[in-house]
């Protein structure tokens, strides 16, 4: 049932056209973003003509349509055509962000404020889809990214306005966003005081302090961002008060760790296939190390940890898409990839022997780009403690 729905005939075409942009557009250039730290906005727009950025996004706002499965497809496709972490996590940082408008929008439209959902799409999200505006999330702060619910950023309603002082790090394409999703303390202590804000970046008082650099995610920049006396006008708010920021941003993060649950297990596909490759025509002690039994069970055992993974998510991802909650379930989907692809990537690079350990192998790239997965979206430490309170224990 599950691989059905994975392999109806518009999701193989779909996973066609994704591994054909990525084998033409991106894989060629991928060593030269990684050095340029950067990925030129054309890789976007390019993306963005061929309806890529708005797959899993309704037709309405501007997206090509489709669902999670969707979305799911193409994260596999694209990784399993040779693309990487830091490239999917570059060109896809609209898909943190602008849920949380298209949610505004939405709530707009019920209560009659038609005009101001048309100007939230119009400005921030067909944009976005389109490729011709880099949309991202604000949430992490220096003092911590873990504990959300205690962040630090104040914004005050002054008049008409807020004003938004305060600091994030470690923002995904925060050095050149168009537009930038920040979540803000606008009321009391814990989470219930947070709010979402959609703000211009080229709004006075939005300041990019510094370029980070990375174990991994190269091609991908990522920002230290301060905000100082950053007005925005009232409509920028885009969450219900009080506590709507931080409801809005616990509804997504389902599918934000699905999404990074399927990177993982796709990094580690990626990885099995260069492997087997590899040892085909590698020969050491005169016989290519395929013939030996015990890398051929390494070999299974690689296999065995992504399909479990890739087949728990997968069922996760069709529970999601059937409009069930699964909080619970995308956490343990998140850490059991995570576990597999760590496994993964390190016994590739160990089969691959020195050249695994070469910048500018394939696997050694995996190998650093995916040690974030177990990090970002939800430590996994994090996420066995959110399991633990949602099973009651
Ligand atoms: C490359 C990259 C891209 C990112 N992109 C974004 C982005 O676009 N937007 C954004 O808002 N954030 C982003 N982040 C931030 C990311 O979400 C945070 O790094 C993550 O949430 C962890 O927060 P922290 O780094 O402050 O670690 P901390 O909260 O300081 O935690 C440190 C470590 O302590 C452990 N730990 C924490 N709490 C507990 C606990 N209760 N019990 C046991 N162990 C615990 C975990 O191992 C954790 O990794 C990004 C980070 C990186 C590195």
């Amino acid at each position: 049932m599950t691989i059905d729905l994975f392999e109806t005939p518009e999701r193989l075409a779909l996973a066609k056209v994704t591994a054909d942009f990525t084998t033409r557009e991106i894989v060629p250039s991928l060593s030269q973003w990684e050095d340029d730290e950067l990925i030129p906005r054309e890789v976007h727009q390019a993306l963005g003509r061929v309806g890529l950025l708005g797959v899993g996004y309704d037709e309405s706002v501007g997206g090509s349509g489709g669902d999670s499965i969707d979305a799911t497809v193409l994260t596999e496709a694209l990784i399993g055509a040779g693309a990487s972490g830091g490239a999917y996590a570059s060109l896809f940082s609209h898909g943190i962000a602008i849920p949380h408008i298209i949610d505004a929008a939405q709530a707009r439209a019920r209560v009659g404020e038609q005009a101001d959902a048309d100007r939230l799409i119009e400005r921030f999200v067909r944009p976005a889809l389109a490729g011709d505006k880099i949309a991202a999330l604000a949430v992490t702060e220096p003092d911590g990214g873990s504990d959300v619910a205690h962040l630090r950023t104040r914004a005050v309603r002054d008049g008409d306005d807020w004003v938004i002082n305060g600091a994030k790090t470690y923002i995904t394409s925060g050095i050149r966003a168009d537009v930038m999703v920040i979540a803000a303390r606008t009321g009391d202590v814990g989470a219930v005081g947070i709010s979402l804000f959609a703000v211009d970046t080229s709004a006075p008082g939005f300041i990019v302090t510094r370029k980070l650099r990375k174990m991994g995610w190269n091609c991908s920049d990522t920002a230290e961002l301060a905000f100082v006396d950053l007005r925005v006008p009232n409509e920028a708010l885009l969450t219900p008060e009080p506590g709507g920021g931080f409801a809005s941003l616990a509804r997504h993060f389902a599918f934000e760790r699905l999404s990074l649950a399927t990177l993982a297990y796709s990094t580690a596909a990626r990885c099995l296939d260069l492997t087997t490759r590899w040892v085909q025509q590698r020969e050491t002690f005169g016989r290519p190390l395929m013939s030996r039994q015990v890398v051929r069970h390494d070999l299974v055992e690689m296999y065995r940890k992504i399909d479990v993974a890739r087949t728990y998510a997968r069922s996760i991802v069709c529970k999601h898409t059937a409009g069930k909650t699964v909080l619970l379930e995308a956490v343990l989907a998140k850490n059991t990839a995570v576990a597999a692809c760590d496994e993964v990537v390190d016994r590739a690079v160990q089969l691959h022997g020195g050249a695994g350990y070469m910048r500018d192998s394939e696997v050694e790239r995996h190998y650093r780009d995916s040690r974030i997965i177990g990090i970002g979206g939800g430590a996994t430490e994090v996420m066995t403690d959110l399991a633990a309170k949602l099973l009651n224990w």
